[in-house]
This record gives structure tokens, sequence and C-alpha cells, in this order.
């Protein structure tokens, strides 16, 4: 069975981001751009099943920018059989996205479609959903564990979710998107990153795949958040709750005072529990 892995070139999680002046999005010229996160763990997981002997084959896919072949090598580095790169200079949005995976999954045939669970640029949370709404297939989304029975063709799915764990069963070929706890991501050693350097990147556009990119939202300005107000340290409980309720209106609906009261006897509640309680 053969996995495709979906890679995303993206402003490196460690940058600090800046919005441009125009409002128009944020700075990318002279940034340093990794592998999304959620992409290595997607990459990593699709790995060790192939080293598993349940998969036969392991291929990358990148959509964007002629540079995209670097992050693309990182990932052949780490241990993909091949890679395909879909060269498009321009803004990308996930339905887009989605429409290329799909042409790319009726060509390649892959048993399974790992995606991260979101690019940590836009934040969008939908490639995955709507490629599986495309192709009609089933999803497993935030992934935090992964076990494929290749022989009943299904995949056991674990889902991190606010009561507890959810555990989904799902026929193959199936659409999974990983969380950051499913697994910690190799590193590329120094001869796979030499041997990276053979391997096949195919280079196809989004006309060779029969897509039109439409844009199908608009981004009307781009922002910084409002800068955070320094903490201060509270003398007393009793000063912590006046302010709780007289600044940050917290009142009656407050559910569990008890916690800010153990942790302002601790010592480290400080005015940041406010601007958390504000928000
Ligand atoms: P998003 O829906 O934009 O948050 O992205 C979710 C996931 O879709 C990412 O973690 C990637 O796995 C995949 N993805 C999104 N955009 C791209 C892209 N341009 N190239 C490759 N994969 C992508």
């Amino acid at each position: 069975m053969k996995i495709m892995v979906a890679i995303k070139r993206v402003i490196d999680y460690a940058v600090k981001i800046r919005v441009k002046p125009d409002k128009s999005g944020v700075e990318t010229s002279n940034v340093k751009m990794s592998m999304n996160p959620f992409d290595e763990i997607a990459l990593e997981e699709a790995l060790r099943i192939k080293e598993s002997g349940r998969a036969s084959e392991v291929v990358a896919v990148s959509v964007g920018p002629s540079q995209c072949v670097d992050t693309l090598r990182t990932g052949l580095a780490m241990g993909a059989d091949r890679a395909i790169h879909v060269e498009f200079p321009g803004t990308l949005y996930p339905l887009s996205i989605a429409k290329i995976f799909k042409a790319l999954v009726d060509a390649e045939k892959p048993g399974l479609l790992l995606l991260g669970k979101q690019a940590i640029d836009d934040d969008c949370n939908q490639t995955g959903q709507m490629v599986a709404g495309l192709l009609k297939w089933p999803q497993g989304t935030f992934a935090s564990k992964v076990v494929l029975d290749e022989e009943n063709k299904v995949v056991t799915v674990d889902r991190e979710v606010d009561g507890g764990l959810e555990t989904l069963c799902l026929d193959l070929p199936a659409v999974i998107t990983t969380d950051l706890r499913l697994n910690q991501p190799r590193y590329a050693t120094l001869p796979n990153i030499m041997k990276a350097k053979s391997k096949v990147i195919k280079k196809l556009t989004p006309q060779d795949l029969k897509v039109e990119i439409k844009s199908d939202l608009e981004v009307i300005q781009v922002t910084e958040p409002p800068k955070r107000k320094a903490g201060v340290i509270l003398s007393s409980v009793d000063e912590l709750i006046d302010r709780l309720k007289n600044e940050a209106r917290v009142g009656p609906q407050w559910k569990r005072p008890h916690i800010i009261e153990r942790g302002a006897r601790r010592g480290y509640v400080r005015s940041n529990i406010i601007q958390t309680i504000e928000r």
C-alpha cells in the first residue's frame, strides 16, 4: 500500500512573525521557512507504518512556490521514497489545495492520505476535511494514535476530544490528519541527507492536474494582536478576588474560584490570569 503525505512549507515555528506595513499579510522575505510541524508528524507516522512492513511506499507532496523543493528534500532525507511538487507561485487557499490533492490521489491511488491537522501559517484546519469530502473517503482528524490493519483494510484512529479519547475505525482508503501527540518526528541523518539528493521530485502544475486555482476568499487585513499588559504581583487572595470582580468583571458565573484561590496561595497567580479571563 502507498501512503501519500502532504507537506507544507511555512514560516519556521520559532520565527517572530512580523505583519507587513500595508497589512496585506505577514512578512515572508528573508525569513526562515521549514516544514509545517504537524506535517513532520504526518510524515513520521507514514515512515513508521512503512518500517513496520504495512506500507510499500511513502510519497511526499507539496504545493507552492519553487522553494517548496527544499522542504520536500527534507522530507526525502527523513525517509520518504519520492516526492511531487505542484508548483504555483501565488496565494493558495484550502479548497484549491484539496482539489489538487484529489487530482493527485486519483492519479497515484494511495491507500492512505496523511496531512497535518493545521498549517501554522494560516491556521485554517480545513484541507484534510475538504479533501476527504471531495474524495468521499472516511476521515480521522486530530489523530493521536493510528493503527493500520492492512489485512482487514481498516485503520483505527484515536482522537483527543474534549471529554476524553474517541476511537474511530475507518475503512481504507482514508484521510487522516495528525495531532501533536501522535509521535516525535525524527531528524534527518547526514547519510540520509546525501541519499535524498538522488531521490526523484516530480514537477507538476495545477494545469497538468486540470485544477483551476480560484481565490474563494479574500483576506481583508492582517493586524498584530494587541500588546499584552505587563503583569503585577498581587499581595493577597482578597486583592485578587477584588480585581477579578471589579476589573475583569468575573461574576458568580465563574465556576471554579477555588482554582484561582489555590493558585494565588501558591504565589503564582499574577494579573495575566485576569487577562486570560478577560479574553
Ligand atoms: P490548513 O487546512 O491550511 O490548516 O492545512 C492543513 C494541512 O493541509 C497541512 O498541515 C498540510 O498537511 C496540508 N496542506 C495545506 N496546504 C498545503 C500545501 N500548500 N502543500 C502541501 N500540503 C498542504
